[in-house]
């Protein structure tokens, strides 16, 4: 989820007049200092930053199954002396990587899943498979953690020298595009200690926010249903079709959606519809998302929808097998000191400074996708004011993310940082397109220089973290408490994706980067950049 954050930003700043931000910054030359020095620091990683944003999208692994992702990624903590926890919450895949000591504990955050049949030959403005079918970065989960990684080093490095205390831990968001495991690292305790959560999120801009985000509470749940086989000519009268429950639950649900309220988002597929036309199904299962507003309103959802399931095993003479809960969010609220913070560190780091051949790209595949050619942003996004926080929280938003569960237990702020282009539909190959290019390289150093800067703001101005505390427990939590969707019984569903993963695995292995041999990907895989159609005139 992204894109529609960063649309509900862009109009929220034609709702609301342009103020000047409330804090002005006391001067403080030791901090000022060690930022200036952290930039640089950020600028000589730009080659390792590059190589983790490459390495990670030839992996393209999917949700649950980002295994070479995560060893990979711990092997180079580790080898920086972090250490590591890992299988963290019952989860394979999912780690915990740990430096320092005493407070402030500050944790950074990035999703690493990536997206089926996403796979996509990057640099080139229009459809070209790497490995056809298979899955790969369609949503730039490969950038993030280049962007923590880079900056918790700059930041352990002037730590160790100047002896500042404090504990650096980051974690990856494993199946974020099930919604699979933020809930469940809450409950594993992961932010138990931790002062403040800083999290990345790959966009078209550098910007952050504060509030309630423009986005939606989701319950991911799969319906599965249970009948008896039989012939389907010679003795259909025998057969009960647990595909016919599947079937009648979808139909029921999409007639119940006229009298749903339309912040509602609902969508499902349908994972198993049976074997094949002549034996009668005796298993089927429907897969939904549910989305709403808030907490209530999606249990209340859910609820219907086991209703609807419970009707359409009557009519069908089957059973209603199991109802598993697969994935869920809250929505997110961000903390305001913290978003503060951390747009100032924005304006001071300003856009990348973009070349032709990153416009060219930007320009090419808006022009492929037939929205406006505007090419990559050239200014930061504004500090957030208070009026547009407010139309924000109003916006009734479209995605989700479980980075909503962790902003409910620790005061967190999402950085955008602008790896990928203006105007891509999201969750598609073309959002993959710029995602192993110098365009990602240039947005996750942009990010990683605002990421460090915040960092050394918490760390040496002790002030941030109590002002982000008051506004956690006398603002956001106010009038909410977390609960979260998941029942103590419910487990991370660690085998969604293994069957996907396998089938293309060792076809995508031949194209891992290997950066001992190649400057970057793209040279790997002998493309030109950028690859653009030319225009016909
Ligand atoms: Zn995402």
């Amino acid at each position: 989820m992204r894109r529609a954050l960063s649309l509900a930003l862009a109009s929220a700043l034609f709702l609301a007049p342009q103020f000047a931000t409330a804090q002005t910054p006391t001067p403080n030359p030791r901090l000022n200092a060690l930022k200036a020095e952290a930039v640089k620091e950020i600028d000589a990683k730009a080659k390792m930053i590059q190589e983790i944003v490459d390495e990670v999208y030839s992996f393209g692994e999917l949700g649950f199954q980002e295994f070479e992702t995560s060893k990979y990624l711990t092997g180079i903590l580790e080898s920086n002396g972090f250490m590591i926890e890992r299988g963290v919450a019952g989860i394979p895949t999912a780690w915990v990587a740990r430096w320092g000591n005493g407070k402030p504990v500050i944790a950074l955050g990035s999703d690493i899943d990536g997206i089926p049949q996403s796979n996509q030959k990057p640099a080139t403005a229009f459809r070209d498979w790497i490995v056809t079918g298979a899955p790969g970065h369609g949503e730039g989960h490969n950038s993030g953690q280049a962007v923590n990684i880079a900056a918790a080093l700059v930041v352990k490095k002037i730590m160790e020298r100047d002896k500042i205390p404090g504990t650096l831990v980051l974690w990856p968001g494993v199946a974020e595009e099930q919604l699979g495991t933020k809930a469940y690292l809450v409950r594993a305790g992961v932010f138990k200690d931790v002062d403040v959560n800083l999290f990345t999120h790959v966009g078209d801009d550098l910007a952050t926010g504060w509030g309630n985000m423009p986005m939606l509470s989701m319950i991911s749940a799969q319906f599965k249903f249970k009948g008896q086989s039989s012939h389907a000519a010679a003795a259909p009268w025998r057969g009960k079709s647990a595909l016919d429950a599947v079937m009648l639950m979808g139909q029921g649900w999409d007639f119940k959606r006229e009298h749903l309220e339309l912040a509602h988002r609902s969508h499902y597929v349908i994972p198993d519809g049976g074997d094949q036309p002549n034996v009668v199904p005796s298993t089927a299962s429907i897969w939904f998302y549910f989305r709403e507003r808030d907490y209530d309103r999606t249990v209340a959802l859910f609820e219907t929808a086991k209703r609807i399931a419970a009707g359409a095993a009557l009519m069908t003479d089957t059973k209603l097998d199991t109802v598993i809960m697969l994935g869920s969010a809250w929505r997110a609220h961000m903390s305001r000191p913290i978003a503060e913070a951390m747009s100032e560190n924005i304006k001071n780091v300003g856009s990348p400074v973009w070349d032709e051949k990153d416009q060219a790209l930007a320009r090419g595949v808006q022009r492929e996708l037939g929205v406006p050619d505007s090419g990559l942003r050239t200014k930061p996004r504004p500090a957030m004011t208070p009026e547009q926080a407010a139309a924000l929280a109003q916006m009734e938003g479209t995605g989700s993310d479980d980075i909503g569960d962790i902003s409910w237990n620790v005061p967190t702020v999402t950085l955008s940082y602008p790896s990928n282009i203006p105007g891509t539909p999201g969750h598609n190959w073309a959002d993959g397109i710029a995602m192993a290019t110098p365009i990602a390289h240039k947005g996750a150093v942009a990010g990683a220089k605002v990421q460090a800067m915040t960092l050394l703001d918490i760390l040496l101005t002790p002030k941030t973290v109590t002002d982000a505390w008051e506004y956690f427990r006398n603002v956001q939590s106010k009038d909410t408490k977390y609960k979260p969707f998941i029942a103590l019984t419910d487990q991370p569903a660690i085998w969604l994706n293994a069957e996907k993963m396998a089938k293309y695995r060792d076809e995508m292995r031949k194209y891992y980067y290997d950066p001992r041999k190649y400057r970057n990907y793209l040279e790997q895989l002998g493309i030109q950049y950028p690859t653009v159609r030319k225009i016909v005139q």
